[in-house]
């Protein structure tokens, strides 16, 4: 199939949810995507935070094939070493003491949202108000849709699931009125990404953590976006010194193949029962094998040491661009965000035309997200072509 072809079969057949360019992606390596039409880009976008290791890793490519040469999958009605193996590694290296797979962030933050009604069901009067944040994301499935703030998103799908209600985002007293004696679980973003690269302070989630405490509610962190060592840590919430009682990923887990985790503490796990929840393709041997050389990989010290320079490295260099089109640049380790005075799209659009790809987060919000192996020489050619679209696009 040709260019044209191709991007016409989507027209034709696939259900329009995504407005895209007319770009055909045919191959990746490392820091680098090529299309049909032999261009390369530098991939600042990693798939919306998802290649961690880049594309393409040979490590990766070695575990994936040779696991879909053994044995790819038999569903969870049957122990396979691969899924043993990530268990236990997200456990022994995290806060939790078990973990739930499933295939996506939307489904993790849908499992942590049923868990949290069960503890609050058996355990304390039947409650299940859930208290979410203002510029929070959290999925598009019905649960998790509810839990997500931006009306655009919800509103051509209510009535949504009851009893979810919304807080202003770092905002420690008015989020200490919603969290009520009547609230089973907080769900919160340490760093929100898609609504903008919004880090919490560390007060926000301290106190978020003494009043599920004091109301007897569970402090879920949605980790989708700024887990696994995007930040420079193995997890956000090491950055802000405060632990969650459960705790959901997805994105990078694998390294590009669908997964979904909800990690929680054994109290929670105590109430969860053989039936309450599942899924038929989760954590399956092949994505597995691929999200063991992915977690082996990002653990590593000398790794997440990598990520916090180069991450602050980028920081740096925007902050130091002295362009009036900055108001500001913020996040934690290769997760950043610049708020500039203008429409964020044309820049994006106008850097993917120069080779570089970046996301957007909001209407005023360039969000960059590199796969974690970036280096400090592809940082400099991704900072100069937004510098360059800045100034052209005054
Ligand atoms: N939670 C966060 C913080 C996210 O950023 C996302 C996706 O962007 C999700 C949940 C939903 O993940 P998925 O698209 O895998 O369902």
């Amino acid at each position: 199939m040709d260019k044209q072809a191709i991007i016409q079969a989507e027209a034709d057949y696939v259900l329009h949810t995504y407005n895209r360019p007319e770009i055909v992606f045919t191959h990746g390596k490392g820091m680098f995507l090529y299309d049909s039409d032999g261009n390369e880009y530098l991939d600042f976008t990693s798939g919306i935070a998802v290649t961690a290791l880049g594309h393409s890793d040979p490590d990766w490519v070695t575990a994936v094939s040779q696991q879909a040469t053994q044995l790819t999958h038999v569903s969870n009605l049957f122990h396979t070493a691969p899924q043993a193996q990530l268990a236990q590694k997200l456990v022994e290296n995290s806060f939790a003491d078990k973990v739930f797979f499933c295939n996506s962030g939307a489904e993790a933050n849908e499992a942590a949202l049923k868990f949290a009604r069960k503890v609050g069901k058996t355990h304390h009067d039947g409650k299940t108000k859930i208290v979410a944040f203002t510029g929070g994301f959290h999925g598009r499935t019905m649960g998790s849709l509810s839990a997500t703030y931006k009306s655009q998103y919800r509103d051509p799908f209510a009535p949504l699931v009851p009893g979810i209600t919304f807080a202003p985002f770092n905002n420690l007293s008015a989020a200490q009125e919603a969290i009520t004696e009547d609230t089973c679980a907080v769900i919160v973003e340490p760093i929100q990404g898609e609504g903008g690269v919004n880090p919490a302070t560390p007060e926000f989630l301290h106190g978020l953590h003494a009043a599920c405490h004091a109301h007897k509610a569970l402090l879920i962190f949605d980790e989708v976006q700024c887990g696994l060592g995007r930040t420079g840590t193995l997890w956000a919430y090491q950055q802000f010194g405060v632990l969650p009682n459960i705790m959901t990923l997805a994105k990078p887990l694998a390294g590009g193949l669908p997964i979904g985790a909800t990690l929680v503490t054994q109290a929670v796990a105590n109430v969860i029962k053989p039936g309450d929840h599942g899924s038929t393709f989760a954590a399956g041997p092949l994505v597995c094998a691929a999200a063991n050389v992915v977690f082996d990989k990002v653990k590593q010290p000398n790794f997440l040491q990598t990520v916090q320079e180069n991450g602050a490295y980028l920081k740096h260099r925007l902050q130091t661009l002295e362009l009036e089109q900055i108001v500001e640049v913020r996040g934690h380790g290769l997760l950043v965000g610049i708020t500039i005075n203008q429409p964020a799209a044309p820049i994006m659009t106008a850097a993917r035309d120069k080779g570089v790809l970046i996301l957007t987060a909001g209407e005023d919000v360039l969000r960059l997200a590199p796969a974690l192996i970036v280096n400090r020489e592809e940082i400099d050619t991704a900072v100069s072509a937004i510098a360059a679209c800045l100034e052209e696009n005054i």
